[in-house]
């Protein structure tokens, strides 16, 4: 069987989503997590594009011993060096070179003739080899070029190093047959072709990602390029998990085998979501909410006779467990340790004693500990917490029926200093968010604003979720309380310390771009 490696992107297209700013902590978390789940790639970023990328694939590339970590590169000179920088600490250092290849690219883009994009990329791919053992080259709006022109640069760069070539569907236009027939294009008319890694990448604009990636498969690839849950630029990439479980239940179609461990996909969905902000839908295939439930009653009894009669993929294949372990007051924290590394988290002693506290403050106010609220828990330690920034100190929100809401609130930023504020809304999250806008003395658009609750119960801690558009900055923040108001203080506070966070990035940026 041929052997089908798993290339995946959620750290570079994935986080390429409107709305989605990762900081580092989050950023290394979902690494780890992808290197349990066996990807065989993790591209971690573009390393040229900002410090605060850099600094993260750096990191990820020292941390994952067990995947090879890749960054996207420009075919430059300086993309090239930077990209080496961060990767040569690396179990398999691999660098991601493209250009674009359509007409409409080359033309109005680059403005460059076909004949000067061969040499720069033929030209970058050299340069790459002197630092990489590993070049992949892509050809960026593949799928809109003109094939012989396509063959042609392919035979080029692959003279000059290449070893994998990626063919993208940067703008998702392609149909199945269409992208499969590239693929053999490529085999039939570039020579030596067979001794390369032929590889797919495809996004969701029609709706087509997942069944155009494994049409690259039937037709001769051997990578795939994909992100968890399907997040990415625009409508989004193919998503792994449907990808990899389509390839193992029907193994007897497909007849390929990968090296991922399936029984993690539930879990590395859950952080993605979690860690990003994107829900995931409740009818997503393999790991929506719903891909297991069995509402009509024909379905049911047919389940509980025999499950294969209706259920084609078995919850525990993905990781979906069967019961969730509760803690209460009276855990120790040795189980709460174990607890925490079974949800497959990676947490300092230092933090685990700061999550014990917090643990116990909560089992003081709820009988039963789930799974759920102690993810939320271990979010509020180890991810929303942003040192440097504003804090929550105190909030007093007043409302009746008869009254105007008025709201009082007290934070501190970095340096300790408080600021403390009130104002009025016609409603208590209106009159709350006011008061914070004036806090933070600037103006803030409301983008999104999503209340849940973290499992069931009365007693159940509310989840926040809000996005924020402040100058030309957009991102989501989260907040966890046993009160709405509270989490919805903390939420809009975690979404402006992104936003503090991605400024002061841009600003070090400016300043290496001058210096
Ligand atoms: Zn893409």
């Amino acid at each position: 069987m041929r052997n089908i490696k798993f290339f995946d992107t959620t750290l570079r297209d994935g986080e390429q989503s409107a709305g989605v700013n990762l900081n580092l902590q989050e950023k290394l978390e979902i690494a780890r997590q992808l290197e349990r789940l066996r990807v065989d790639i993790i591209e971690a970023g573009f390393p040229a594009s900002s410090k605060g990328d850099f600094e993260a694939v750096k990191q990820i590339a020292e941390t994952v011993r067990t995947c090879s970590v890749t960054g996207l590169s420009r075919s430059v000179r300086s993309d090239i060096d930077a990209a080496w920088e961060a990767l040569k600490g690396g179990a398999e250092p691999r660098l991601h070179l493209f250009i674009a290849t359509s007409p409409i690219h080359m033309v109005h883009k680059l403005r460059m003739t076909p004949e000067q994009v061969i040499e720069a990329a033929v030209e970058a791919v050299k340069y790459a080899k002197r630092f990489f053992p590993i070049v992949q080259w892509s050809a960026e709006d593949a799928c809109r070029s003109e094939l012989p022109f396509l063959a042609k640069i392919v035979a080029e760069v692959i003279k000059a190093g290449a070893s994998v070539i990626n063919i993208p569907d940067t703008v998702g236009y392609i149909t199945p047959k269409e992208y499969g027939e590239i693929f053999l294009y490529l085999q039939n008319n570039v020579q030596n072709i067979e001794n390369f890694s032929l590889s797919a990448h495809c996004h969701d604009d029609l709706g087509m990602a997942v069944v155009n990636s494994l049409s690259a498969i039937e037709h001769g690839a051997t990578q795939v390029e994909c992100t968890i849950n399907g997040i990415g630029e625009r409508a989004g990439n193919a998503a792994l998990e449907e990808i990899a479980v389509a390839l193992h239940i029907r193994k007897d179609y497909y007849q390929v085998e990968t090296r991922l461990n399936l029984q993690e996909i539930k879990r590395t969905s859950n952080l993605v979501s979690k860690l990003t902000g994107v829900v995931v839908p409740p009818n997503k295939a393999v790991v929506g909410k719903n891909a297991f439930a069995h509402e009509s009653g024909i379905h049911q009894d047919g389940v509980l006779k025999e499950k294969t009669t209706y259920e084609i993929i078995s919850p525990e294949l993905v990781g979906v467990p069967s019961n969730s372990m509760v803690l209460g007051k009276h855990s120790g924290r040795h189980a709460l340790r174990n607890r925490v590394e079974e949800l497959g988290y990676t947490l300092s002693d230092e933090e685990i004693n700061q999550l014990f506290v917090r643990f116990k403050e909560l089992a003081d106010k709820k009988k039963d500990i789930t799974d759920d609220d102690l993810i939320a828990l271990i979010f509020e330690e180890k991810f929303d917490h942003f040192k440097d920034f504003y804090q929550l100190s105190s909030i007093q929100v007043q409302y009746g029926t008869n009254q105007i809401p008025t709201a009082v609130v007290v934070l501190k930023d970095g340096k300790g200093n408080e600021i403390q504020e009130a104002a009025t809304g016609s409603g208590s999250v209106e009159a709350l968010y006011n008061t914070l806008e004036r806090c933070f003395q600037t103006e803030v658009t409301l983008l999104d604003y999503r209340i849940e609750s973290v499992g069931g119960g009365r007693d159940a801690l509310a989840q926040v979720f809000v996005k924020v558009r402040v100058r030309d900055v957009e991102t989501s923040g989260r907040g966890t309380a046993q009160d709405v108001l509270e989490a919805s203080a903390k939420a809009y506070i975690n979404a402006m310390n992104r936003v503090f966070m991605i400024e002061a990035m841009r600003a070090e940026n400016e300043k290496v771009a001058t210096s």
